[in-house]
């Protein structure tokens, strides 16, 4: 059985080698660890290998773990559906927000941030897949969400997530993350964060841009919902 060590330094290969195919500077890509359903000695055990960045979809999950890992300075980014009556607790636990696809969730994080921490790092999510994917808002109302998002005085619009409808196709998966990267330079804002790729798609996400890749299965094993 591998170890979370194993994986970790076996996906960082994998990001390496995509780096490279891309002729991208090395350690441009960052890892983000999606530990959604595994418990905190996992996130334990990742730490302990070198990774600081966590990424969570449920809210109370992610909350039970923060609890039991004080001790550890690790950087929380919530990547899942937001309800608006969540916004509070995400704004006063989370560095990031990947999964932001609309005005009314962004006015709500910007005025719940606490005064104390640090603007909210925050991706707008976007829909690439059409009728495939429910979550993102549409390319169409990209330009408009995204200035407003950028005047909101706690939040720091920092870029784009995309979750493409999944295929082992590799032309497919080009050219849904380069419509991504083209959406995010049509922008005529100072962006720096694609966030994209997981841990079947990684390598195609690289190549179109990426900065942050979130990977869950490659590094903890499959997900058990039972
Ligand atoms: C679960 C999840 C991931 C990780 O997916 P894997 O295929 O397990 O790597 C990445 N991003 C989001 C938004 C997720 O919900």
């Amino acid at each position: 059985m591998s170890t979370i060590a194993d994986n970790i330094s076996q996906v960082r290969s994998r990001i390496h080698a995509a780096e490279l195919a891309a002729q991208r500077a090395g350690h441009s890509v960052h890892l983000l660890a999606v530990s959604k359903t595994k418990p905190a000695p996992a996130l334990r055990e990742a730490y302990a290998a070198g990774l600081r960045d966590f990424g969570e979809n449920y809210l109370q999950e992610a909350l039970g773990k923060q609890a039991e890992l004080t001790d550890l300075p690790l950087i929380w980014h919530f990547i899942g559906p937001i309800q608006s009556n969540k916004t509070r607790a995400i704004a006063e636990h989370f560095d990031w927000v990947h999964s932001v696809d609309r005005l009314k969730i962004a006015q709500r994080l910007s005025e719940q941030r606490p005064a104390e921490l640090p603007p909210l790092n925050i991706c707008i999510q976007v829909n690439v897949s059409g009728e495939a994917s429910k979550s993102g808002c549409t390319p169409a109302d990209l330009p408009a969400l995204a200035e407003a998002i950028s005047a909101l005085p706690r939040l720091k619009l920092r870029g784009l997530m995309a979750i493409p409808e999944p295929t082992e196709d590799r032309a497919a998966q080009d050219a849904a993350f380069a419509a991504v990267q083209r959406l995010q330079a049509s922008l005529d804002l100072p962006l720096d964060t694609l966030s994209m790729g997981m841990s079947h798609d990684l390598e195609s996400a690289i190549a179109q841009g990426a900065t942050w890749v979130r990977i869950g299965t490659a590094l903890f094993g499959a997900r058990d919902y039972s």
